[in-house]
Parts: C-alpha cells; structure tokens; sequence
C-alpha cells in the first residue's frame, strides 16, 4: 500500500528500497521494484517483506538504473502472490506502471482490451489499467502524459499511480484519486512516494498532489501539474 519512484542522477534502488521500508507502516502483502538500465527494464518481485525482495533483487537481478518506480501491495483483486505482486507491464513490455488503490470498473475493460487483442497474465485490475494507457497511446498517437489522462478518464476507482515508459527514460507521470501522492523536487531529480518520508533526507521541496491532479515529471524541466479532468492537457 505505498508507492516510491525517484528518476534523477543517484542509484534509484537503495533510495526506493529505504522509502518502501519507511512506508511498511501502511500494511503490505508483497513488494516489488522495476530499474531501467541501459533501455533495458529489471523488475523484482515477490510475495512477503521488503526484506525478501531485498534478497531476491541483490541475488537474482541487476539492480543498476537511475529511474525506477517500488511498491507495497496490498492486494485487493488477485490474491498475493509473485505475479500479482506490481510493478506490471504492458503488453509491449515498454510501459511499467505501480498502482495503489482500485480500478472498480476493470472488469469492462478487460474484456473490451481482451476482444481488441490485449493479453493479461496477472489476475489485478492494474495490469488492465497500463494496458489501456498503452492502447490509448498507441490508438490516439499521443504522449505518455495524454495517455494516462484519456485512460483515467475511462476509469472508476481510486488509485495513486506513476508509470513510465522505456523509450522515454527521461519521465515519470503521475495520478491520483483518493490514495496519497507526494513529489518531492530536487536539483535535477525528482522523488515521488505516498508520503514525504522516502526522500526527506534528499529535499525539503514537496508537492502533494491533490484528488484528480496528475504531474508529468520530466528531468531538467519544471513539474507540469493537470487537472485529470481538464481536456485541454498538452
Ligand atoms: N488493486 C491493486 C492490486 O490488487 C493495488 C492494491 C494496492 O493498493 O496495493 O494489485
């Protein structure tokens, strides 16, 4: 039930390791962290603690990468287990996507994506929500952040999410609707986490978005902040 996400210059998974080991206090079934390296996307995950993931991640997997999204899950469709376990993918394994909370309506969409083509290996409603980010991005050929906002807008429930793309490392976008997101802005990095206490150490400087308000976080330039519900996103 925590989400943490840092792109900038340091090595994301110590930064994202420590921030889910602060945020244990909200209660979780599994734990997982996605790096990007090198155009390359490394996901651990797995049933149990941060510890175990800790093991898992150091013993099996490259854990290099300046961009990298963690989360806490407390599972409310499909039941704990490694797969279910986030961060999850999109079918073409390019977008990667942490999401706390619940998509009600994940269901219609599914099916809908299932009849359109779309393959699901997990049983959570979040595998449905990046994969209807992608199928917007694609159908619409708009960017990430225009992506995310379409989709949201398809959707009922309540979520904080951040998702990002291997073939822009350069960005994080992020949403919410009754879970907690807070941003956190360094010099030429950002943090994101469901409270302020992953990056506290990193900056003082926060912005705690509120219900319906997405950010695209991109390196080098200001925080852009928009209303989920507001159509005339750039
Ligand atoms: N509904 C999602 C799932 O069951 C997210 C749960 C959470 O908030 O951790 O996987």
């Amino acid at each position: 039930c925590g989400i943490v996400g840092y792109i900038g210059h340091r090595d994301a998974y110590p930064i994202i390791v420590k921030g889910l080991q602060r945020l244990e206090y909200r209660g979780y079934d599994s734990a997982g962290i996605a790096l990007y390296h090198d155009g390359q996307i490394v996901v651990s995950k797995t049933k149990g603690k941060v510890d175990d993931l800790k093991v898992k991640a150091e013993t099996s997997n490259n854990i290099e990468g300046s961009l990298g999204l963690g989360h806490t899950r407390w599972a409310t469709h499909g039941v704990p287990n490694d797969t279910n376990s986030h961060p999850h993918y999109s079918n073409s394994g390019d977008l990667v996507i942490i999401h706390n909370g619940i998509i009600e309506n994940y269901e219609s969409i599914k099916k809908a994506l299932t009849s359109r083509g779309y393959e699901f290996k997990t049983d959570t409603d979040t595998e449905v929500l990046v994969n209807l980010i992608e199928e917007v991005k694609d159908k619409e050929e708009v960017k990430l952040g225009q992506a995310v906002q379409i989709a949201l807008n398809q959707v009922v429930g309540a979520y904080a999410i951040a998702v990002f793309d291997r073939n822009k490392p350069d960005e994080i976008v992020v949403a919410k609707l009754g879970s907690p997101l807070a941003i956190g802005i360094g010099e030429n990095e950002y943090f994101v986490a469901s409270d302020a206490s992953p990056f506290i150490e990193y900056t003082n400087n926060a912005v705690y978005l509120e219900d319906e308000e997405m950010a695209i976080i991109r390196l080098g330039k200001e925080i852009k902040l928009r209303k989920i519900k507001d159509d005339s996103i750039a």
